[in-house]
């Protein structure tokens, strides 16, 4: 059934059984919430022009990034979980979505970048189409834990033409004990491949922006470099060393962490500096390597935000 929610827009949305995420909820999102604790209408936290990206993604004049609230994983060190598990944010149709596309297309931003939004992808699409039918156009940098579902990826592609994708972990209990998600590793897996795949590698203008193109993240987390190290022969044997790697020192125990044994901790100098030494050992040429020095405490180096409280 396709049912019409209110969203101020002539477009139904079918969210009647949810299945935008693994999770596949199977409820009905006009009336009940699933995992995610997502409604019908998009609620976004914070947008704006975001500098603390990789460097073909902020450029020189900012990624167009759209914080939205929820989530379909429930990390327990998530830096952003004041909207992704407390879902603070303001609801905002389809059309003030579409409105905010525009505006960060009109402050020169190279890109519209989207952050965890899977499970708003109907309405996201909807904004899009608004967007592109007055002939205004940006790259979508689609900005996931990789915690995804290769039919929905396929049928929103066009909502990916560069991938920032995770991989966080190797170890399906380890994925169980910090994001609730047990099948996490085959489910990011998949989804980088499929991304390798479909989107291909990243390929940039003269002035090194992005297009197009699969960037994965590996965040390396404390006591779990050697998953970080599974994860980067996983891709060496499966999708090759071309693909572009982020390695991020930036885990900071925060939330949930705080108080939980062996996540209270930051990343030491060795653990980070074996995975270094293991993504240069295995071939990857293209990517970067946060200092650990360098790492942002909050993960929002460098925003010009519009923050909804
Ligand atoms: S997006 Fe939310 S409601 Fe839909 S399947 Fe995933 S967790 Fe469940």
């Amino acid at each position: 059934m396709v049912i019409a929610m209110s969203l101020s827009v002539c477009e139904p949305v079918n969210l009647s059984a949810c299945s935008l995420c693994p999770r596949q909820c199977g409820v009905d999102r006009a009336s009940a919430v699933g995992f995610c604790k997502a409604g019908a209408v998009p609620r976004l936290y914070r947008w704006g022009v975001h500098r603390g990206e990789e460097p073909p993604v902020s450029g020189t004049r900012g990624s167009g990034t759209l914080f939205f609230s929820h989530c379909t994983l429930a990390c327990l060190y998530c830096q952003n979980y004041t909207w992704s598990q407390e879902h603070r944010g303001t609801e905002v149709t389809v059309e003030e979505l579409a409105g905010i596309l525009r505006e960060l297309a009109g402050q020169g931003c190279h890109n519209w970048n989207l952050v965890t939004p899977t499970p708003w992808l109907p309405q996201i699409r909807a904004a899009a189409e608004r967007v592109k039918s007055v002939g205004i156009s940006l790259p979508f940098v689609y900005n996931t834990s990789g915690f995804e579902r290769l039919e929905v990826a396929s049928e929103y592609h066009a909502l990916m033409d560069v991938v920032l994708t995770d991989l966080r972990y190797a170890k399906p209990e380890t994925a169980a004990e910090a994001s609730a998600a047990a099948d996490y590793v085959e489910r990011s897996r998949a989804f980088v491949q499929w991304a390798w795949e479909n989107v291909g590698p990243l390929e940039t203008d003269a002035e090194g922006i992005a297009r197009k193109g699969v960037i994965c993240r590996l965040l390396v987390l404390p006591g779990h470099a050697d998953e970080a190290i599974a994860n980067l022969e996983w891709m060496a044997g499966h999708l090759g060393t071309e693909i572009a790697v982020s390695l991020m020192a930036q885990y900071t125990p925060v939330y949930k962490a705080l108080s939980k044994a062996g996540w209270n901790r930051r990343v030491t100098p060795e653990e980070y500096d074996r995975v270094a030494c293991r993504l240069e050992s295995l071939g990857f040429e293209n990517g970067w390597i946060q200092a650990l020095e360098e790492s942002p405490p909050d993960g929002l180096l460098g925003c010009e935000m519009t923050e909804q409280t």
